[in-house]
């Protein structure tokens, strides 16, 4: 499969050179030529298979040209060794659960895909190691990390700002040792992505080392994210409710969804999409007026969703020929202040006693009140609510349980590497190594 940039001025580039480039030569993201269907017989049989099975089907739809068959099924399933269950929360309102990964968030799922698929492809080229920078606001660091852990020839460098991360959070990428380094700069995280960035552009770092980036934008995190969407059809057909299925999604920087939308089309039979947004609702504003106007992001409840220029709004855009109308006709938006997305969580703790993390709250609370007569609707619950402890217990008054995966990180020894946000120190580690 070729991939062309949505900038259209960068040459076309193999999977292979999508995935160690991360980003186009134009600074556009990356898009299949093609988004194959999947036949009718797989949606109607698609409740009779795993998890593992359907997520197979899909990845071979997209990669399948590109990756061996046994190699690409080994990889899917390794990277899902772990359920996503639909989880009923009122009558006809369900959580799609994707927090049972290593670290308890949806990042897991393309982040593990991603290490695997980038191991491959080393193995493949004979290539020695290679260096896969990341800076990190908390979540993805985590992901990636525990998603690359162990595999062989591969050296992850985590990149955060001192202090500004939770202490789960920094426990999650810091205690892991083997191929994992954590650098903890004295500086924000946008120094942090600065010194990634210039790590990238720097020639004689790039004569040295071999570098890559495991950011979102990358097609092989990005595209996995679709499986799911799939899983979560099958478990509504197995309950007999798979017709008007409306599936709701957190979003921050639009990658989550935009997978699903890819997914729909592939046939997958989804009837509408809900966007939903917390105050940094960019999104949801273009949705009212047809322009797209990012802003700088402000601090929310839901974190991982303060995004000001989400850089999935380009895919988006593109997979929809730039129609406006075709956009909102698919997909619908929601926005909400910190306020609305605490009385969520208290209320839906309360009347159905299902704990929410603040994300999944911007959710639920968008299908409550747009479910229209005769809809079904699954929310992605994005990361466990035990993730965000202070805030959770702070707004339920109560406390939360901590699962196990989560409390054997907090027993780790931190072991990180102090550094400033200078480009000099950074350059000069790495030139060392
Ligand atoms: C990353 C993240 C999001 C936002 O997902 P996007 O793909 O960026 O839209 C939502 N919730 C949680 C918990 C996240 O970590």
């Amino acid at each position: 499969m070729k991939y062309y940039s949505t900038n259209k001025q960068a040459p076309d580039a193999s999977l292979e050179e999508a995935v160690v480039k991360g980003l186009a030569a134009d600074k556009g993201l990356f898009m299949p030529y093609s988004i194959k269907p999947l036949p009718q017989d797989f949606y109607d049989s698609i409740d009779t298979l795993s998890f593992q099975e359907i997520a197979y089907r899909v990845a071979d739809a997209f990669f399948g040209e590109d990756v061996p068959a046994e190699t690409l099924k080994q990889i899917v399933y390794d990277t899902l060794n772990f359920d996503v269950p639909l989880v009923k929360v009122t009558e006809d309102i369900y959580s799609l659960e994707l927090f049972h990964g290593p670290t308890l968030a949806f990042k897991d799922v393309g982040g593990r895909f991603m290490a695997r698929l980038l191991g491959y492809f080393i193995r493949k080229e004979g290539k020695k190691q290679v260096n896969v920078l990341v800076a990190t606001s908390g979540d993805t660091g985590s992901a990636v990390a525990n998603g690359f852990l162990g595999v062989e020839g591969i050296h992850v460098y985590v990149l955060y700002p001192k202090g500004k991360v939770s202490e789960i959070q920094e426990k999650q990428f810091t205690t892991l040792g083997q191929n994992i380094t954590a650098l903890e700069i004295d500086g924000t995280f946008d120094d942090c992505q600065a010194l990634v960035k210039s790590a990238f552009m720097d020639k004689e770092l790039n004569e040295h080392l071999q570098l890559t980036s495991a950011n979102s934008i990358n097609v092989a995190r990005f595209l996995p994210q679709a499986f799911y969407y799939f899983y979560a059809y099958a478990q509504l057909k197995k309950i007999g409710k798979a017709n008007n299925a409306v599936i709701c999604v957190p979003s921050g920087n639009f990658g989550n969804i935009t997978a699903g939308l890819f997914g729909k089309r592939m046939g997958l039979p989804v009837k509408r999409f809900i966007a939903a947004n917390n105050r940094n609702d960019i999104f949801y504003q273009y949705l009212q007026t047809g322009v797209y106007t990012p802003r700088p992001s402000i601090a929310t409840i839901a974190n991982a969703m303060d995004v000001g220029d989400p850089s999935n709004f380009a895919r988006v855009l593109d997979l929809y020929g730039g129609s406006h109308a075709a956009i909102s006709t698919e997909i619908s938006g929601t926005t909400y202040t910190n306020e609305q997305i605490a009385e969520t969580m208290r209320e839906t703790w309360k009347e159905c006693h299902y704990l929410l993390d603040p994300h999944g709250a911007c959710g639920f609370r968008a299908l409550k009140e747009g479910l229209k007569p005769g809809e079904t609707g699954v929310f992605l619950e994005t990361a466990h609510p035990a993730k965000f402890l202070e805030t959770v217990e702070g707004i339920i008054g109560e406390t939360v349980e901590i699962p196990a995966k989560l409390k054997a990180f907090m027993q780790g020894e931190k072991q990180s590497l102090s550094m400033t946000k200078e480009f000099a120190d950074f350059k000069s580690y790495l030139l060392s190594l």
